[in-house]
């Protein structure tokens, strides 16, 4: 099931018994007796596949559900048999923060992307805060492309954010490529990025209104009657009347109680029909309490979805030591009731919670405020350092610095760092439940789906002929304990360091290529000479037009020449057809239509580039 209308796909199956033999082009052929595929109806299944990719497109040229020999392709082919490890789609990260330019030293899209790669994640979407400028003006855009640019190890793209007085950028941000808009109810830590109102969001919505993009928000607001006033939602103030010390985890957790998101989510409800065919997301739900308002509404025709994250399904409450302000983001890590609930609701078969993303948001160790026992080896700048700066650029002297208190979770920066962790962090919670879930829910949930909701489905997150050759290879008994050299992200700050994972990414290509190899040369990240990749080009997701033919008197719909392209190899026997008819040209390349074969009942068509 897809997120939203734009991005549905036309599932073209697969040829079964014509292996692309064309001599001309070197291919690269990936083989396991295990990888997740789709078979003829769009299931996700688990089945012996192998993966013809082209080095030269970048795409997936076919895949065939039977382990090919090496014999049956041309002898300069690459082929790599990696039974009985998994393969996957590369997992898209719908929600990172990336923080360059402005505040580099929390994260940038070198330090970023070389996580996500040797995580098996081939693309991230970066959120619109945090950077300075942020991604609230078609500027702000720019300015995020130039910093990026030559510097990423994956595929990237970019969100807009929604602030007061910025609805007429709006639109020049969706002309420009973002792949959704994210707006906070609540202050949200940074000055640059103000929390919206309630007309602020009525104008977004209205502006919005007909536009193929997601409207998704930060869904933790403060009823009108609290006790609490933990209002900030990174570094934020003690509640009025605090329940106990503010090193204790449980008093900064019944400062943001479940009610703050339910009372978001029924604030952007109450305006959602302002603008009824625009996709709404709520993004890292973390109360269990939101579901059923969020299935209600989606009973009665709200377009509106959820993500949640791995955090909120791996950790619990009771299991944050006092101090510990590595597990501090907003909303807060619940109880284990709750991420109990937030299990079931994911293994439900009408979900509300469709895709699960890492809501990496890192920041300097010393912001973190981490007592010594945990900041050690963490890369922060120690005691020789006069100064150290603030969230908000503010100059923090070393005295005042000391004076702050250590383990304090109001004082310190709300987010969890754990880009290129989440499959294994999923794969080991979900092996430790009476329930599991399959490898297949992982794939639907962190790749299919996360790539529908940023309207990259046409491309990313699923591994079909003609979409990116992202492929992650995933060794799902592998075990291995997280230390620094796992942490490949800027500093060295996350809540599951020193535990034990199972499931070992073992390698990542991107677009055909491989980035990421385990235990490889130069830290693992191969094939690249050193250059990071560039970045995503296709920033503006292509409007669908199908294109309808008669091709040997059937009406034939295609959604994209580009990436349906096949070369046909010369000894396949055209079936039932051995001409083929011109339908477009695209830079001097003619395009044919030919029907190479039939699966099942269904014939298969593909689009040729003519020689
Ligand atoms: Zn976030």
């Amino acid at each position: 099931m897809t997120l939203n209308d734009r991005s549905t796909y036309l599932p073209y199956p697969t040829p079964a018994h014509t292996p692309p033999n064309d001599s001309n082009i070197p291919l690269t052929v990936i083989v396991s007796s295990r990888a997740v595929i789709f078979d003829q109806d769009n299931n996700l299944i688990v089945s012996p596949a192998t993966l013809t990719l082209s080095p030269q497109t970048g795409t997936i040229i076919s895949i065939l559900p039977t382990i090919l020999p090496p014999t049956s392709f041309p002898p300069n082919t690459t082929y790599i048999d990696h039974s009985p490890h998994l393969l996957l789609p590369g997992l898209v990260d719908a929600h990172v923060h990336l923080n360059e330019p402005g505040r580099t030293e929390w994260e940038g899209f070198n330090t970023g992307t070389r996580a996500a790669a040797s995580g098996g994640v081939t693309t991230v979407i970066d959120m619109p805060l945090n950077a300075i400028p942020p991604t609230t003006t078609a500027n702000g855009l720019k300015e995020k492309i130039k910093a990026a640019e030559g510097q990423c190890w994956v595929d990237v793209g970019f969100y807009g954010g929604i602030i007061p007085g910025n609805a007429l950028e709006l639109l020049p941000l969706v002309e420009a490529g973002v792949r959704g808009f994210k707006g906070f109810l609540i202050e949200s830590g940074v000055d640059e990025f103000p929390a919206v109102s309630s007309s602020d969001v009525a104008l977004a919505m209205t502006t919005l209104s007909s536009t193929p993009t997601t409207l998704m928000f930060h869904a933790e607001m403060i009823p009108p009657i609290t006790a609490s006033v933990g209002d900030d939602v990174q570094v934020s103030l003690p509640p009025l009347e605090p329940s106990g010390p503010l090193t204790s985890y449980s008093t900064f957790l019944s400062s943001r109680p479940p009610a703050f998101e339910t009372y978001a989510i029924e604030e952007i409800l109450s305006l959602s029909h302002l603008a009824p065919e625009l996709q709404l997301h709520i993004v890292h739900l973390s109360a269990i309490e939101a579901i059923p308002i969020l299935r209600a509404a989606r009973d009665r025709g709200v377009k509106i979805t959820a993500e949640t994250c791995f955090h909120y399904l791996a950790l619990a409450s009771e299991e944050v030591a006092d101090g510990d302000t590595r597990h501090k983001c907003c909303p807060p890590i619940r109880n284990s009731v709750n991420r109990d609930g937030l299990w079931s609701e994911l293994a439900s078969p009408n979900s509300v919670l469709q895709t699960i993303v890492s809501d990496h948001s890192p920041c300097t160790p010393e912001l973190k405020l981490l007592p010594d026992g945990l900041s050690r080896g963490c890369g922060a700048s120690h005691s020789h350092a006069r100064e150290i700066k603030g969230v908000n650029g503010e100059i923090i002297s070393k005295e005042e610095a000391e004076e702050r208190e250590k383990g304090d979770f109001f004082a310190s920066w709300g987010g969890i760092s754990s880009v290129g962790l989440g499959l294994p962090i999923l794969w080991t919670a979900a092996s430790e439940r009476s329930e599991p879930i399959s490898i297949t829910d992982v794939v639907r949930l962190c790749s299919v789906n996360t790539a529908a909701q940023v309207g990259l489905s046409h491309k990313k997150g699923g591994l079909r002929p003609g979409m990116d050759a992202d492929v992650c290879v995933f060794d799902d008994k592998g075990e291995f304990v997280v230390g620094r050299e796992q942490m490949l992200f800027r500093n060295k700050v996350s809540p599951y360091q020193g535990r034990k994972m199972r499931g070992v990414v073992k390698e990542t290509w991107l677009r055909g290529q491989k980035v990421f190899e385990r235990d490889g040369a130069n830290g693992g990240f191969v094939d690249k000479g050193g250059l990071p990749r560039e970045i995503e080009k296709d920033q503006i997701h292509p409007p669908i037009m199908p294109l309808r033919l008669t091709f040997l008197g059937q009406s034939v719909e295609l959604r994209s020449i580009s990436h349906l392209f096949y070369t046909p190899p010369p000894t396949l026997p055209l079936n039932p057809c051995s001409k083929s008819q011109p339908i477009a040209s695209d830079k001097n390349v003619l395009l044919h239509v030919a029907s190479l074969t039939r699966f099942g009942e269904k014939p298969v068509f593909y689009v040729l580039r003519n020689r």
